[in-house]
């Protein structure tokens, strides 16, 4: 039986991986949930799935979801705040940690898992963005494995030999082929981006997926990030990965090998598919995702993807390519646009303008320690406000 801290248990992917969980009552137990103010929502999961442990971002909803489990659960016990999140990411009990906080709030958890020697199965990209040199280094020094859960890290993973080492080139990959939907505006005439609304950029049409992620993939600032993920995963450099627009979503990604040969992971667009791959590595087990139907897929497509129309996937690029804390300070500036936008401040094509003005106005660190990283987060982020009330 495996132990499961589910961090961000009521968003997407925390709901996935408490259906692949639910599949299994006899290999996989959650033994804690956690959630940023919803408290409804994890009191239901927590009368469901009856953990050990339950984690509420703040004290006062804490309060109130102890009071709800009172008459029902009171052994529940609920813990609130990063002190809850760092307790649940590192108890002996825990086996596996499922990393899906969205945005910078995950990286503490995270990286309190690997310190603790967890499987992490890693969700939230952000965290590698910001701070994907130490996230390794830690990982390597305390034996912590790292399972990718974004669809095309895990599908690369899959196709990488089993076991392989640090050096690509040594097992013979020339290249990572990194696919990417375009998102809901591929096609939109470029000059009615700046109208478009939050409500459009979060209908995508292939995945579900929370609010920041989905407005992601609208920018492709999510691909974006998604390469600088890949570096860090698969340390290597970004020449190294090329983004395939492929609006079908069923190609996950590929590796190409020396010999020419392409390996490719394919599957329906159900992130339960790479959720149950990292749970059970190196076996597998059902996911509860449909077998495949190539017959009504018909048809593959795949092109260059547009940097005009999608001015953050070059900003990524930039930023991993410039290295030290640059990769930071865009993920900062892009989660205070993106909310922005979300909000209604910011129209859609000012996204990436508030993001290179902040990439230029603060000084890139070449080397950097957790600290270093907090406080060029926090950096960033205020710059990136002033940006936005400008
Ligand atoms: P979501 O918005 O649906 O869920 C986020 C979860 O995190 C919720 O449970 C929320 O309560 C919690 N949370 C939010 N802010 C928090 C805070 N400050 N402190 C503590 N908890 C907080 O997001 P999602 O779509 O499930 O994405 C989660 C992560 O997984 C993101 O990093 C995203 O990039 C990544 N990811 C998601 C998908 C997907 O299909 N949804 C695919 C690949 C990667
Ligand atoms: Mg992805």
């Amino acid at each position: 039986m495996k132990g499961l801290t589910i961090l961000g248990a009521t968003g997407s992917i925390g709901v996935s991986t408490l259906d692949v969980v639910a599949r299994h009552p006899g290999s996989y137990r959650a033994v804690a949930l956690t959630a940023n103010h919803n408290v409804n929502d994890l009191l239901q999961q927590c009368l469901k799935f009856r953990p050990d442990y339950a984690v509420m971002a703040d004290e006062s909803s804490a309060q109130q979801l102890a009071e709800q489990l009172q008459e029902a659960a009171p052994e529940i016990q609920v813990l609130a705040g990063m002190d809850g999140l760092k307790r649940v990411s590192s108890l002996p009990e825990i086996d596996y940690v499922m990393a899906a906080i969205v945005g910078a709030a995950g990286l503490l958890p995270a990286l309190t898992a690997v310190r603790a020697g967890k499987r992490l199965l890693l969700a939230n990209k952000e965290s590698l963005v910001m701070a994907g040199s130490l996230f390794m280094e830690e990982a390597k020094r305390h034996g912590a494995e790292i399972l990718p859960i974004d669809s095309e890290h895990n599908a690369i993973f899959q196709c990488m030999p089993k076991g392989y080492s640090d050096d690509l080139s040594a097992i013979g990959v020339r290249r990572i082929l990194l696919t990417a939907s375009g998102g809901p505006f591929r096609l939109t005439p470029v000059e009615q981006l700046s109208q478009v609304t939050p409500e459009q950029a979060c209908a995508h049409p292939n995945w579900s997926m929370g609010r920041k992620i989905s407005v992601d993939s609208a920018t492709m600032m999510n691909k974006g990030l998604e390469v600088i993920e890949a570096c860090w995963l698969f340390h290597t450099k970004p020449d190294k990965i090329k983004v395939v627009l492929h609006p079908q979503s069923v190609v996950h990604s590929m590796v190409e090998y020396a010999d020419g040969s392409v390996l490719a992971q394919m599957g329906n667009p159900d992130m339960r598919t790479p959720i149950a791959h990292a749970m059970a590595w190196p076996e597998r087990i059902e996911s509860g995702v449909a077998s495949l139907d190539l017959f009504e897929v018909a048809r593959l497509d795949f092109a260059a993807p547009d940097f005009q129309r999608f001015p953050c996937l070059s900003l990524a690029y930039q930023a991993i390519e410039q290295g030290g804390s640059a990769p930071a300070i865009l993920n900062a500036a892009n989660e205070v646009a993106v909310a922005a936008f979300l909000d209604g401040q910011l129209g859609f094509t000012e996204i990436p303008v508030v993001i290179e003005s902040t990439l230029s106005a603060v000084a890139v660190d070449a080397g950097y320690d957790l600290d270093g990283i907090l406080a060029i987060d926090a950096q960033a982020r205020s710059v990136a406000l002033n940006k936005v009330q400008a």
